[in-house]
């Protein structure tokens, strides 16, 4: 192990059911059978930074004190996470409920649960310290994620993956040290609508590194002090994209832990979340770097 990364965040079950159309208002329709998978942008990027390899990964969130819960916490701990500081909170665990239609279409409602219950202990604090790479997202409290900028240690980065897409406070834009964001979610930041490399450069004026996720055309690596440059994505089957950008970012996190610049990060990110694609599910598409490699040859 070279590097420390702490993942703050949500985690969710996942309730999905195939259904041969979404229902209208007031309608009852009938599905297929209910899965039940571990999710939240937050858990999912814990387990791909821990499945990278070369970094200790501890993950930061509140859970309820129910079966989903142990669901999540398997999951975690299965894949090499720390769970040791998760919050055991008075309120069920975040659900997602999800519908598929047959077009692989998504409808969502998302229940936040415990994550929004969120509240960082002395020792969550500690551990966020000691870290390399701190990474957050935006489906906890807003000011976690101030909180977590907060308590990392100087030379430690602080990255945000700004998604849900919601407006960002000025003080949370100068405590990043790297934003990571589909091109929906830049558009949304940059307040307009423009080629990849114009909104890097509208968001470069809050913050000193971004990433821009392009699905199936990989990514754009921009920065202040240097010429931005493309990754080109990995060709691959899609079947299911769902945790594709929660990948990239906990792959990312961890490169950049073990040392790597952010570039030949955002490339590995890249072939773990193209592998992540080929298969169903979040947590449970992810890759371990073994899997990356191979696919890789
Ligand atoms: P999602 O919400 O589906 O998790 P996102 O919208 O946050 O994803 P994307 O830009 O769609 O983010 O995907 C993140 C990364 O995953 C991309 O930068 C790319 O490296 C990889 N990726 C996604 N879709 C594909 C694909 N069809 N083929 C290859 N790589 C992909």
């Amino acid at each position: 192990m070279t590097g420390q990364v702490v993942v703050v965040g949500s985690a969710n079950v996942d309730l999905v059911v195939d259904v041969p159309r979404h229902p209208g208002g007031g309608e009852t329709i009938l599905g297929g059978d209910l899965r039940r998978t571990p999710g939240g942008k937050g858990a999912n990027s814990a387990v791909a930074a821990a499945r990278a390899g070369g970094a200790e990964t501890t993950f930061v969130g509140a859970l309820g004190r129910d079966e989903s819960a142990e669901l999540l916490l398997a999951s975690l701990g299965g894949a090499g996470v720390r769970t040791d500081l998760v919050s055991r909170v008075d309120a069920p665990t975040g659900t997602a409920l999800i519908t598929v239609s047959p077009d692989g279409e998504n409808a969502i409602v998302v229940s936040p649960g415990a994550n929004a219950r969120l509240e960082l202990t002395a020792a969550q604090v500690e551990r966020i310290a000691r870290a390399d790479v701190v990474l957050a997202q935006l489906e906890i409290p807003l000011d976690m994620v101030r909180a977590a900028a907060a308590a990392r240690r100087p030379g430690a980065r602080m990255v945000l993956n700004a998604a849900p897409s919601q407006d960002l406070p000025g003080d949370v834009w100068a405590a990043l040290d790297l934003l990571i964001v589909n091109e929906y979610e830049a558009a949304d930041l940059a307040h307009t609508h423009a080629a990849p490399e114009e909104l890097a450069a509208a968001l470069l004026e809050r913050v000193p590194a971004v990433v821009i996720t392009l699905g199936a055309e990989g990514s754009l690596v921009a920065q202040r002090d240097r010429a931005s440059v493309r990754v080109p994505g990995v060709k691959v089957d899609a079947v299911d994209t769902t945790g594709a950008g929660d990948t990239f970012c906990g792959v990312l996190a961890a490169g950049l832990a073990r040392g790597l610049d952010l570039a030949g990060a955002a490339r590995l990110a890249g072939a773990a979340a193209a592998l992540a694609v080929t298969r169903p599910g979040a947590q449970d598409a992810v890759p371990t770097v073994a899997e990356v490699e191979e696919s890789a040859k």
